[in-house]
């Protein structure tokens, strides 16, 4: 097997069992070949953690590539239409011996654009900061010691805006500096550093996510409360029933019973959807609801219900359920921290309405 994708395969698992820094399928990875042909990267839809030898990723023509977001076509083209054309596009720049039809990571458009090794994820430690209104000036705080500054990048719709923002920004960073950024924070998004080597790239991860750690904090509780089980029993039925469906999954542990107890969550949700993962893996906002009425009224279409004095109800499968779990958790994690910082801010609806119509 090819040393690069040995590599690849060891650092996407290492970041990807960790849901503190990826949830579900999100976040990606990819290595650039010895001969500067070809990318390993992320196949998208599967979770870093299960990549192996056999699966999880596509090799991508380097040079065919880089191409895609320099085409004019796409310029003055829709939104919609253009991300399945890049996607269609990305498809075809694989070269690889891969059975089925998963496609690369999307994002292999920005990957193409940095080092050898890049890691891309979600850290909650880092998100606390990425929506959060003086975010930006709190990671230049931080990280103020670093011979090279990390780039922040202004939220842009994913895809074709986010790579042609990137390509602007590393540019002009390129120009300043005469190297490419290691480490970039993408507002209301995520984390990528970039490296010439596997090791250092990991360490990036670990430095910015002990940095950023040493600036939150989260609620404790001691004891937890055992919630109602004829209640819960209730609500999963009125669930069921405003939203049809077929499985209603119940979450309640120490760290949703900490934001519970504390009588938090109504303030910390008030803010919409922080990111691009919580309209892919919970449709949309959390629903708050105090009172049992309340939920029939919640927006369609909703999937995660933190319900005062029980915990959280998710639609869907077991699969689907857990990772919504983790999104949740690591969203009250945000917000929580977010308010420090001047304020939590969110995804705007037009912001939103492109990731449902477009994907991520
Ligand atoms: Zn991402």
């Amino acid at each position: 097997m090819d040393k690069c994708l040995n590599e690849l395969i060891k650092i996407s698992r290492r970041v990807g069992r960790n849901p503190l820094l990826a949830q579900g399928a999100s976040g990606n990875t990819s290595v650039k070949t010895d001969d500067g042909k070809f990318m390993f990267i992320k196949a998208s839809g599967t979770a870093l953690a299960d990549m192996s030898k056999n699966k999880g990723w596509r090799r991508i023509n380097l040079e065919k590539a880089r191409g895609i977001i320099k085409d004019k076509k796409f310029a003055g083209m829709a939104g919609q239409k253009r991300e399945a054309q890049i996607a269609k596009r990305l498809v075809g720049c694989c070269e690889d011996r891969t059975k089925g039809n998963c496609r690369p990571s999307i994002e292999a458009n920005l990957h193409v654009l940095l080092d050898k090794y890049v890691i891309h994820i979600h850290p909650i430690a880092v998100g606390a900061f990425l929506n959060a209104k003086n975010g930006k000036a709190e990671l230049e705080k931080l990280l103020a010691n670093e011979k090279f500054p990390p780039l922040w990048i202004p939220y842009a719709n994913p895809g074709y805006s986010l790579a042609k923002k990137i390509i602007n920004l590393t540019g002009k960073y390129q120009k300043k500096y005469r190297r490419l950024p290691e480490i970039l924070f993408l507002e209301k998004h995520g984390l990528f550093v970039s490296a010439a080597n596997s090791v250092d790239a990991l360490q990036l991860v670990s430095k910015v996510i002990k940095k950023c750690s040493s600036k939150l904090t989260c609620p404790t509780v001691k004891q937890i409360k055992k919630p109602n089980a004829e209640e819960i029993k209730n609500v999963k039925l009125i669930i069921r029933h405003a939203f049809p469906t077929e499985a209603v999954h119940f979450f309640y542990n120490k760290n949703l019973a900490a934001y519970l107890q504390k009588n938090l969550t109504g303030e910390l949700l008030k803010a919409g959807a922080l990111n691009p993962n919580e309209i892919i893996y919970l449709k949309g906002h959390i629903v708050w609801a105090e009172s049992k009425k309340q939920i029939a009224k919640s927006p369609k279409p909703s999937i995660a219900f933190l319900i005062k004095n029980l915990g959280l109800f998710v639609i869907g499968s077991d699969k689907a359920a857990s990772i919504a779990r983790q999104v949740v958790e690591a969203s009250l994690f945000m917000r929580y921290n977010g308010r420090k910082f001047g304020g939590i801010v969110a995804l705007t609806n037009s912001e939103q309405n492109f990731i449902r119509n477009c994907g991520a």
